[in-house]
């Protein structure tokens, strides 16, 4: 086991099949707040022996995704640590060599059953209700004959030959003690008949060649892992320390799969949730925190991370908690930061900004004062443009909004008027002072303060729901404010 004051190498194993998954996306993590906690190193491994095309596509999403997140890696394909290569389809070499070492010395053998014959073997099987175990055919094979096959160029496999009736057992950091018994596994294959290792073989190579001293997963690798302990033990590597992680689970029950929604990264990202979000929600899935609290820094999940604390219970992945989550770390984003998403985002959504002439200089200075209005508002950056669009974009009224004081017995006419009037002696266009003038105007006129505000809210923003007004109001400025008054003022009136 790797012991304490050996130096921590971890490392996060993906298969590029496409996107980063949340489950990999929480098993990536756990590594890396373990590496950070410990000083040690995370290695980023590509098991990549069987893939077919769009690898290199995968590769990216899933690099790209972890770097958006901020997981990064010290050694792995793309950064040399001297235990290279790490990408398992430059490695095919190594696993047949050890294959073969593993041959030589009576630990494995030759198996030239056709994948057909299997097959047949494993339906009857399943048809009486039993599991398949291989039988062990070309283990009694004459070696004079397994040799005369392969140097016809019979095709083979290379099995692992099991020590009969031997108790393989661990201690897993998660799920404690495990064993099992070699008589309820088979002779496993660790090389296919095309060169390839078997996963089990494969990592169980990489784990112990790159010196990787706790190996952090998914729950779902646990049955795995005495064969990859038998792997160790016939090629006299050390064993690492298993941690297994509870599987994650949808808001059902279920296993979390894309039935529950969306489980890459990419789309939390395009849905606006920061990364500081994903890894602060991520670190609580499996993990219980020492005290009650769920928002956390990264550094502080790096200080109070205990691998030891990771809960066996599955992990529910509730999406309403990662928007709670989320929504606490916009809160705390700083003006500056949020000012700049709001300027990208204003410059991709809206062609022409109508409302600013200089609208370079001026959206900078917009979007830093609009950002307070919204931070507190938005659940995820992508409700941003929702929340702020009529600071950019002419406002147009909906029947709706053209109703919309037929029903609340409130002469809109007369606010909009009394408002206008009002705007224009004011000398000093800020929102205290907005405030002050508006509250008298109402007062004067005998209209509940809501009511008459609910007025300039609709004219102002085409609808019911908006940024709070007097700041709105200031920012949009008097000429912009007037404008749109009288706009709904006329509008008003065509209509009657
Ligand atoms: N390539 C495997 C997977 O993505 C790695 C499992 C492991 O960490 O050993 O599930």
């Amino acid at each position: 086991m790797g012991s304490s004051n050996q130096q921590v190498r971890v490392r996060f194993a993906p298969s590029p099949t496409g996107y980063l998954h949340i489950g990999s996306a929480r098993t990536a993590f756990f590594n890396w707040l373990f590496a950070r906690k410990t000083g040690g190193n995370l290695i980023l491994r590509i098991e990549d022996t069987d893939m077919a095309r769009h690898m290199e596509e995968s590769l990216n999403s899933l690099t790209s995704s972890l770097k958006w997140l901020g997981i990064s890696w010290d050694e792995g394909y793309d950064a040399e640590g001297g235990f290279g290569p790490y990408r398992q389809s430059q490695r095919k070499d190594i696993y047949q060599q050890y294959a073969h070492t593993l041959i030589a010395q009576g630990k494995a053998y030759p198996c030239f059953c056709s994948p057909e014959s299997l097959k047949v073997q494993r339906q009857d099987l399943e048809k009486q209700g039993k599991t398949f175990k291989y039988d062990r055919k070309c283990l009694s094979l004459d070696p004079g004959q397994a040799a005369a096959n392969i140097s016809q160029g019979m095709p083979y496999a290379v099995r692992l030959r099991l020590p009969d009736s031997q108790t393989i057992s661990f201690k897993d950091t998660v799920y404690g003690d495990i064993s099992v018994n070699t008589d309820n596994l088979d002779d496993f294959v660790i090389l296919r008949s095309n060169g390839l290792p078997t996963y089990n073989f494969s990592a169980a190579v990489d784990d112990a060649l790159m010196k990787i001293t706790h190996v952090i997963r998914g729950e779902d690798h646990l049955s795995n892992t005495p064969k990859q302990i038998l792997v160790y033990m016939m090629l006299g590597f050390d064993l690492p320390q298993f941690t297994h992680l509870p599987m994650i689970l949808g808001s059902d029950g279920h296993k979390l799969s894309k039935r529950h929604g969306s489980v890459s990264i990419e789309a939390y990202q395009e849905q606006g949730i920061l990364p500081e979000a994903i890894l602060n929600y991520l670190a609580l899935l499996g993990w219980t925190p020492p005290r009650e609290q769920d928002i956390f820094s990264i550094q502080r999940l790096i200080d109070l991370f205990e691998i030891e604390d990771i809960n066996k219970k599955p992990a529910r992945f509730d999406f309403e908690k990662l928007l709670w989550v989320n929504s606490n770390w916009i809160r705390s984003m700083e003006t500056g930061q949020l000012a700049e998403f709001i300027v990208k985002e204003v410059k991709q959504k809206i062609d022409k900004p109508a409302a600013l002439n200089n609208w370079e200089k001026d959206l900078n200075l917009k979007s830093e004062a609009i950002a307070p209005l919204i931070r507190e508002r938005i659940k995820t950056l992508s409700e941003t443009m929702d929340w702020i669009r009529p600071f950019f974009e002419k406002v147009s009224y909906s029947q709706e909004a053209m109703a919309f004081f037929d029903l609340k017995k409130v002469d809109a006419a007369q606010v909009l008027k009394a408002t206008l009037a009002m705007l224009d002696s004011l000398t000093d266009f800020n929102s205290g002072q907005i405030e002050t003038s508006l509250r008298q105007k109402a007062q004067e006129l005998e209209v509940g303060f809501r009511n008459f505000m609910a007025v300039i809210r609709v004219a102002l923003w085409g609808t019911n729901i908006s940024p709070p007004l007097f700041k709105t109001m200031e920012i949009l400025g008097k000429d912009l404010t007037t404008y749109r008054l009288s706009q709904y003022l006329e509008t008003l009136a065509s209509r009657s």
